[in-house]
């Protein structure tokens, strides 16, 4: 995937922060230690001293291998000196050694010549919450979505998909269906797409959540403007752990916007990753605003759930 110089530089300072923070905690511990064990600070003087000397002499011909064997021992010795005093303390073995986040490249970011996995999980993680930045994402959860708004068969089956989305979202992986929540304004789809979101993102997957409206005028700018994205939402429209578009038919379309739905459901369907759509169409709305093709799909391969009810919200007006 290819990162704007923006984003690099947003995970370059994000290392630099974590290796400074590392080395300041360990910096605090053996302060601290220094304090509680007077025998520490000369001992840890006089181990720099050492291995500051054996730097000097490496590679510097006869009599330098036999001088550095000799302070090498000596330092082994003063180390093992320190981890005794450390366990006179009860304190781990590397307590005051610096803990990087990654100890592989030591929160530099690079083992040398490559990107270390840890900086392109980063950059990776870095970019989906870019694009995650304008969703209103004010996360809704399963426990707040009543029941009481809907009546008799209607509660019942209501209940039936509030179950059908928690299960969901407790079983969720690639094999996972793709969901349509269709029906009226105002009976809940947000807020059960949202629940589903919001849980998913806590258990650490990439869910990418906005109105179909945005999504289309974000790939479009992507597309048709003189940023320098290189297709970048668009690859993370593709590939994001679940994609949610809400509101499907209240953007404006255009061919560009049908092609660009079309797209979408037709390349996740086809890497097996889920996609949850929410409309206030019916399924022949749907068919009449963006052809027959993207329909099929949808009926073909896609869960239906039909929500039913009164205006949640407009009861709920009514009730302050
Ligand atoms: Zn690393």
């Amino acid at each position: 995937m290819a990162y704007s110089r923006e984003l690099f530089e947003r995970a370059e300072d994000i290392m630099n922060q974590r290796r400074l923070q590392a080395e300041a905690q360990a910096e605090k511990r053996r302060r601290e230690f220094s304090e509680a064990e007077p025998r520490y600070p000369a001992l840890q003087r006089d181990l720099a001293e050492g291995t500051m000397k054996i730097m000097q002499v490496i590679g510097m011909g006869k009599g330098a291998a036999e001088f550095v064997e000799q302070h090498r021992q000596k330092c082994q010795l003063m180390q093992e000196g320190i981890r005794e005093l450390l366990r006179e303390h009860g304190l781990p073995a590397d307590y005051l050694s610096t803990k990087y986040q990654c100890p592989i490249c030591e929160d530099s970011g690079t083992d040398g010549s490559h990107y270390c996995q840890c900086m392109k999980k980063l950059l990776k993680e870095l970019a989906f919450k870019q694009a995650g930045e304008r969703s209103p994402l004010t996360i809704s959860r399963f426990e707040d979505f009543s029941l009481h708004y809907y009546q008799g068969e209607q509660q019942r089956h209501m209940q039936n998909i509030l179950q059908y989305c928690r299960d969901y979202t407790d079983t969720f992986d690639r094999d996972s269906y793709s969901l349509l929540f269709y029906g009226e304004t105002g009976l809940g789809k947000t807020h059960l797409s949202l629940a589903i979101a919001g849980q998913l993102i806590e258990k650490g997957l990439f869910v990418l959540y906005d109105s179909t409206q945005n999504i289309m005028n974000r790939l479009e700018r992507e597309r048709f403007g003189r940023g320098t994205s290189d297709g970048e939402y668009e690859k993370m429209l593709y590939d994001c752990d679940l994609l949610i578009l809400d509101d499907l038919g209240t953007e404006f379309s255009t061919q560009f916007t049908v092609s660009a739905l079309y797209n979408i459901i037709n390349n996740r369907l086809l890497s097996g990753k889920p996609t949850v759509i929410s409309t206030n169409m019916d399924l022949k709305g749907i068919e009449e605003k963006y052809t027959k093709r993207i329909a099929s799909r949808i009926v073909g391969e896609y869960e239906l759930l039909h929500f039913v009810g009164n205006d949640v919200r407009q009861q709920k007006k009514t009730e302050m």
